[in-house]
């Protein structure tokens, strides 16, 4: 596990030397563009490297699974402060092949929070407050089709302006390979 001391001695060092001077930019993204990925740790730095960004460029927004299904959940909301606020004009849907989501078992899941001390009370609870766990949790089988069914949320909502273009793709986590899914007319 990341060790808190450690990380705080090296953050101090790494501000003492001005390491920070090679990232400095505003708060708005230079390519006016939203991306929307998997929190994957594979395309931690191989995403920007494969797409060429650098700090600054864009806004970046991740989940698990890249996964957009309630249009006013999280990731929507943080979408549109950037077109509204951050002056993002079009917003790129990027899965991944290979993505624990395509392979989530709720049912295992669910054992494993009952394993760590979840009481069977607590999973009632949630269960009678319409909380489904099987609905909150369901991953996808297929990527190209989970990246167009968010592509296809973020188009449809009510508050998205006109002219937002929502392009959706997939990234091969070992290459960096982009395949297109599907571009916004
Ligand atoms: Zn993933």
């Amino acid at each position: 596990m990341m060790n808190l001391d450690e990380m705080l001695a090296y953050n101090e060092q790494f501000v003492s030397d001005k390491e920070y001077q090679a990232y400095q930019t505003d708060g708005l993204p230079n390519k006016r563009t939203v991306i929307f990925s998997c929190m994957d740790t594979r395309l931690l730095e191989l995403l920007p490297k494969a797409l060429n960004l650098k700090n600054g460029d864009v806004k970046m927004v991740k989940n698990a699974g890249a996964v957009i299904r309630d249009p006013f959940d999280s990731t929507m909301k943080s979408i549109l402060v950037a077109i509204y606020n951050l002056q993002a004009e079009q917003v790129m849907v990027i899965g991944h092949h290979d993505c624990g989501m395509s392979k989530m078992d709720v049912p295992a899941l669910e054992d494993k929070m009952k394993d760590r001390g979840v009481s069977e009370d607590t999973l009632a609870t949630l269960s009678h407050s319409g909380i489904d766990l099987e609905e909150e949790f369901r991953g996808f089988r297929s990527v190209e089709e989970s990246v167009e069914q968010s592509a296809e949320i973020i188009r449809n909502h009510p508050l998205l302006p006109e002219g937002v273009k929502v392009h959706g793709l997939a990234i091969d986590p070992e290459t960096g390979k982009l395949d297109l899914v599907t571009r916004d007319k």
